[in-house]
């Protein structure tokens, strides 16, 4: 694990539930799955090309995250796509690289995996991840894999939950993982220090909405698989708070007034129960508005 224990926080309570977390494999269609337990959902397509991983869960995970993967397919991990360069999507590279796949992300993935970096949210530092973990492919804009007679389309949003996120479409599946873009059904983590913050979350779930249809499966990058309704509430939920967080900081309210008003107290019982309390998405919110 390329993680030391710091302050107790976000960070070592990821860690401890992934190294504890029974692994659940939900099949799709087409080849695709997703293995959910360690840190974010991770996708996999099987066939003869190999299987392409995207996003690769805690290594504290990896002999679980071995079983599912056989129990799929017997084919080697030839390819990694990382959604971006959070350690619940990326500490797992090193090993999978080790086992033959290459890697590609967003070339921000890259900068900041490859550096020392502190995610002030999490108060956390990163040190640098060792060189076998970092992305071997990357691109800026848009980059294509054809996979398993899969066309796999790979698209930055631009800055939203960090500076490095990518949306990974599985065409012919009708399949699309979004990342942490979208977190279902719990207040998302967004990433001020690496670029995010709430309107780029809005800005990335509008693009998500305009490219899905009612029949596309999204994968998130924590929560149950959703769909299109699920981008919609998502929207709404995030839009409603930014809205009321702003209103509340423009009447001059500090921080902590702003959470002792509970500007999200219409959502906190469908979506506050995880990592992200309703008082530290206020805070993530209010430093954006
Ligand atoms: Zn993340």
């Amino acid at each position: 694990m390329n993680t030391k224990p710091q302050k107790k926080g976000i960070v070592p309570t990821m860690i401890d539930d992934a190294a504890q977390a029974k692994i659940e494999t939900h099949p799709l269609r087409r080849g695709i799955s997703v293995l959910e337990g360690s840190g974010g959902n991770i996708a996999v397509l099987t066939g003869k090309e190999g299987q392409l991983l995207i996003d690769s869960g805690f290594t504290a995970s990896k002999a679980r995250i071995l079983e599912a993967l056989n129990n799929l397919s017997a084919d080697p991990i030839t390819q990694l796509i990382n959604t971006h360069w959070h350690v619940d999507h990326t500490d797992g590279n090193d090993w999978v690289h080790s086992a033959g796949a290459t890697i590609t992300a967003h070339e921000n993935t890259k900068k900041h995996l490859s550096t020392s970096t502190r995610v002030e949210g999490w108060q956390y530092t990163f040190p640098p991840s060792p060189a076998g973990a970092l992305p071997t492919t990357t691109f800026n804009d848009e980059h294509h894999v054809r996979h398993n007679d899969t066309n796999i389309e790979l698209k930055y949003y631009g800055p939203a939950h960090t500076d490095s996120d990518i949306s990974v479409v599985f065409e012919e599946a009708d399949v699309i993982h979004v990342g942490d873009t979208l977190w279902n059904g719990t207040y998302p983590f967004i990433d001020y220090s690496t670029g995010g913050s709430i309107d780029g979350m809005i800005r990335a779930t509008e693009r998500n909405r305009s490219v899905v249809t009612d029949s596309t499966i999204v994968i998130p990058g924590h929560g149950p698989i959703g769909n299109k309704a699920t981008l919609t509430e998502f929207r709404d939920m995030l839009t409603s708070i930014r809205n009321n967080v702003a209103a509340l900081k423009k009447q001059g309210k500090s921080l902590s007034e702003t959470i002792a008003a509970k500007p999200t107290a219409a959502y906190d019982a469908k979506w506050g129960q995880f990592l992200i309390t309703a008082a530290f998405f206020v805070t993530l919110v209010y430093s954006g508005v």
